[in-house]
């Protein structure tokens, strides 16, 4: 018998991998156990102590599929119904910190390599299993690290992550997404120097904080460029055509299609597929309520689109701010795509069709965050994040991803893994 998906993910959960410290060797090892009772062999690839990822391969020969995944979690936070980590199966849902973001994954993808191998049916080719450590805090340990070390471990010709959103209900319709890209990063840091006095004779100092506040505040009225992309562009229309909005997308009136959607978290993601986004999360300035402060720092994440890069960012940040404080980028990685007219997203679409049914829908999807796909991308392996649920699932439990009561249903657990077997079955056949 293969253990059941919900099994392996209540024991994944179980384990505490949360990042930092990410201990992810536990997990990595309880995957080991898992696959060689089922005589597959695996390794564990750890560069540090405790941080290991699991990878393990079947089949052989010259087609190669990467199932990918990561292991670490984020922080549980407070709230919670239930115990975190807990893992506990009750009506038909597993609970816990990873159930979705990406636990649940990684039990479906090493679920379907099991009943793979206990099909015992050759493949034509190799299919790689990888549940990395180190994903939410920038893949050092995990993908970055294998990729820079020893990358014919997962070299494959195409690969399946996490990445996408979950599927929606759009005028009755299911709607699955396939992720094909993910907008960059170009965190900012912003310095406002004045010069430092008693505060009871604010006149003779030059206010740092007030200087930040005002380039702030400027910055506040930033509306950024709407930047229709292809991949965008398609997804907007085919959302268009099933609402039945009679509209031409055009950068224009994407605001308008935006407004007329009912689900808001839906409809704030489309927003920040659709330009570049500038928050101020960090402001710092000041020591003591009677000195005049002569330094404040602002740190601001940004996320781009293509055709943004370092001095655009610079430029926008310049002109919106004023020449009161100085701009730097502080992080920036380009953005990273893979293609949408190639054999393996064709590949991946029709999987998807086939066993989500009939008259669903499959369409084109960018992140506005990142995931590892990204070091993939930049290694020339086209990565596509896809996150099928079954049929009927509760769409509240997409704002459990990094926040409480995080949970995912047994259902759409067998739904992700019936995917991956056809795909393998289709790719290496
Ligand atoms: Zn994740």
């Amino acid at each position: 018998m293969t253990l059941a998906p919900e099994v392996i993910l209540s024991e994944l959960i179980k384990i505490n991998t949360v990042n930092p410290p990410g201990n992810e060797t536990a997990a990595a090892l309880y995957l080991r156990e898992v696959f060689a009772a089922a005589g597959i062999p695996g390794e564990v690839v750890e560069p540090e102590k405790g941080r290991g990822s699991f990878i393990a391969r079947i089949g052989t020969g010259e087609r190669k599929l990467l199932f990918l995944s990561h292991l670490d979690v984020v922080p549980a936070g407070e709230g919670w119904d239930c115990d975190p980590f807990s893992g506990k199966i009750e009506n038909g849902y597993v609970w816990g910190r990873g159930a979705l973001d990406c636990k649940g994954l990684v039990a479906a993808e090493a679920y379907a390599v099991l009943q793979l191998a206990r099909e015992g049916r050759p493949l034509n080719g190799t299919l790689i299993f990888a549940a990395t450590a180190d994903e939410e805090r920038g893949g050092t340990y995990g993908v970055k690290y294998i990729l820079e070390h020893c990358p014919e471990k997962i070299r494959a010709d195409f690969a399946v992550n996490e990445g996408a959103e979950e599927p929606l209900y759009l005028n009755g319709q299911m709607v699955n997404f396939i992720q094909a890209g993910e907008k960059g990063t170009a965190w900012s840091r912003l310095e406002a120097r004045g010069k430092a006095c008693h505060g009871s004779v604010p006149g003779l100092g030059d206010n740092a904080v007030l200087k930040m506040v005002r380039a702030l505040n400027a910055l506040a009225q930033y509306r950024p460029a709407v930047v229709l992309i292809p991949e965008v562009e398609e997804l907007l229309r085919g959302i268009a055509r099933i609402l039945g909005l009679d509209v031409e997308v055009r950068a224009e009136n994407v605001e308008d299609l935006i407004a007329r959607l009912e689900d808001r978290t839906f409809a704030e993601t489309l927003r920040a597929i659709t330009r570049m986004t500038v928050s101020p999360n960090v402001i710092q300035g000041g020591t003591k309520t009677n000195i005049v402060p002569d330094t404040c720092e602002a740190r601001l994440d940004i996320r781009i689109l293509p055709g943004q890069d370092l001095d655009y960012v610079l430029g926008e940040l310049q002109r919106y701010t004023g020449g009161d404080v100085t701009v730097e980028v502080a992080n920036y990685h380009p953005p990273t795509f893979s293609p949408t007219r190639n054999p393996y997203y064709r590949l991946i679409e029709e999987t998807v069709r086939e066993v989500t049914g009939q008259g669903t829908v499959c369409l084109p999807y960018i992140s506005p965050g990142a995931t590892d796909s990204r070091f993939l991308r930049a290694a020339g392996i086209p990565a596509y994040g896809v996150n099928l649920m079954a049929e009927g699932f509760d769409p509240e439990i997409r704002t459990t991803v990094h926040g409480k009561n995080e949970r995912i249903d047994v259902k759409s657990l067998y739904k992700k893994a019936e995917f991956l077997v056809a795909l393998v079955k289709k790719y290496l056949d």
